[in-house]
């Protein structure tokens, strides 16, 4: 390694927007994030919206109503698909 161009690797911990806290390392002391293993829904299970600036809220104020309307719709559908399916599956047996 060329000494003198590579910034210092030190430890740094990380604040996540969640609460949790870990030490990791890397050239930054601090490093403040919104989602981390402990809170992101991959993990967790459940489902967790990060709404900067109201962003989320605005459109739901919005277009609410139809966006459900129309998952709902798309939910029937599939299911109802799904059904057909698996009737045809066990009619060729
Ligand atoms: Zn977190």
């Amino acid at each position: 390694m060329k000494s003198g161009i590579h910034p210092d690797y030190k430890e740094a911990s990380v604040h996540c927007s969640c609460g949790t806290e870990f030490k990791t390392r890397s050239t930054q002391e601090e490093i403040r994030i919104e989602l981390c293993s402990e809170c992101h829904p991959f993990y967790s299970g459940v489902q967790k919206i990060v709404d900067t600036g109201g962003r989320v809220q605005r459109f739901q104020d919005k277009y609410g109503d139809k966006y459900k309307n129309k998952m709902a719709q798309k939910e029937t559908k599939e299911t109802g698909a799904k059904e057909e399916a698996d009737t045809k599956a066990s009619s060729d047996e």
